[in-house]
């Protein structure tokens, strides 16, 4: 089989073990797989069914059109598929046929959503803003709906919920202040599954756990607390070709703009990686990837298809294959994230859908 474009190997017993590890970690409670974004670029459907396997019964999307896909190819599985998006304007007969569960997050949603029920109550999640002041209801709302329950008739609250914004800082005092109003908010409504923890929330301490946690970038392999990263196993794996290697005389430059200049000579390999499939063009300075058992400096400017780098030091006449690792069990997604001046979550869904899926299992 040629090879010219990138490949992203997805490993699902990586995954499925790094599910293992949230639950218990979240004590044993429910996890919630966030495969928003086609699960961080990963696969929705096949993250999805594999996560079934292992228990998952609830998946959270962001988007309505993410939702419908879902349940599409879930089939008969009976998931929870909820979409934190809510109910948008005109959103609510298609919530309604795709049998998905919105994440209301206004007074106006839950008009909307409640607009569709007819004689059976309609099953929907409340998302609070505890102080991210992102989505949600705000808390006076809440108090207000939990003394009006005719403001919710039609509806059943399965599913109380709200956001961290600072999880990934255990020791930020937002943390606790949200997680106080967050269990004022669920304190009033008992019969629904209370849900705050994102990946990073999962690790502050168990008082953040609640009914359900719902992590997304610990799943795939992402340390979300810079302190956990040996627990979890490396799912997503980058690769892309070298399609040459050229020698580059001292004074001659490389790539566009021409700003790296040789001052010695050196090999330089051109992978078929750039821009287009992900490769950040801020990784042109700092950037390495992996190849002959050592990281490789990236040189010159990242262009949309290919990728520089300094082969210089690798030694002669070994064959290295022709593959190199740009994310992968050599190159962490933290480590090739914080070269390119982001993080794992971009990093991931930056990912081109010109790079090669598969979908590896041996389990
Ligand atoms: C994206 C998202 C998550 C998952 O966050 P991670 O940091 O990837 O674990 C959880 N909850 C909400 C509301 C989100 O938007």
């Amino acid at each position: 089989m040629p090879v010219d474009t990138p490949r992203l190997l997805i490993n699902m017993d990586a995954l499925a073990a790094n599910y293992r590890t949230l639950k218990r970690a979240a004590l044993g409670f429910e996890v919630a797989p966030v495969v928003k974004a086609d699960a961080y670029g990963l696969g929705a459907v096949q993250v999805s069914e594999r996560l079934w396997e292992e228990g998952a019964r609830t998946f959270y999307v962001a988007r309505l059109s993410e939702g419908e896909a879902l349940r599409k190819a879930m089939g008969s599985k009976q998931a929870d598929i909820l979409v934190l998006d809510g109910a948008p304007l005109g959103s609510g007969p298609q919530l309604k046929a795709g049998g998905l569960v919105p994440v209301l997050n206004s007074l106006e949603q839950i008009e909307r959503w409640r607009k569709e029920a007819g004689d059976a109550p309609l099953p929907a999640a409340l998302h609070v803003d505890t102080g991210i002041n992102r989505l949600g209801l705000t808390m006076a709302e809440v108090e207000m709906l939990a003394k009006r329950p005719d403001r919710l008739k039609g509806l059943e609250i399965g599913w109380v919920l709200s956001h961290l914004a600072c999880a990934d800082e255990p020791g930020n005092p937002l943390n606790p202040k949200q997680r106080l109003r967050f269990d004022d908010a669920r304190f009033l409504f008992r019969g629904a599954k209370a849900s705050l923890a994102n990946s990073a929330g999962i690790f502050i301490s168990p008082l953040y756990i609640f009914d359900q946690v719902r992590p997304g970038i610990s799943l795939y392999g992402g340390d979300p607390t810079g302190q956990h990263g040996d627990l979890l196993q490396t799912v997503a794996t980058l690769e892309a070709p070298i399609l040459q290697v050229r020698d580059v005389a001292p004074g001659e430059s490389i790539g566009y703009g021409g700003d790296f200049v040789a001052t010695r000579p050196m090999k330089v390999a051109i992978i078929g990686a750039g821009y287009a499939d992900g490769i950040l063009r801020s990784t042109s300075k700092g950037g390495v990837v992996w190849y002959a058992d050592g990281p490789r400096p990236v040189v010159g400017q990242v262009s949309m298809d290919l990728t520089a780098i300094d082969v210089t030091d690798v030694p002669q006449g070994e064959d290295f294959g022709d593959m190199v690792e740009l994310i992968g069990p050599n190159l962490s997604l933290d480590a090739a994230a914080a070269a390119a001046g982001t993080t794992a979550y971009e990093l991931l869904v930056r990912i081109g859908a010109r790079a090669e899926r598969t979908w590896k299992r041996f389990s």
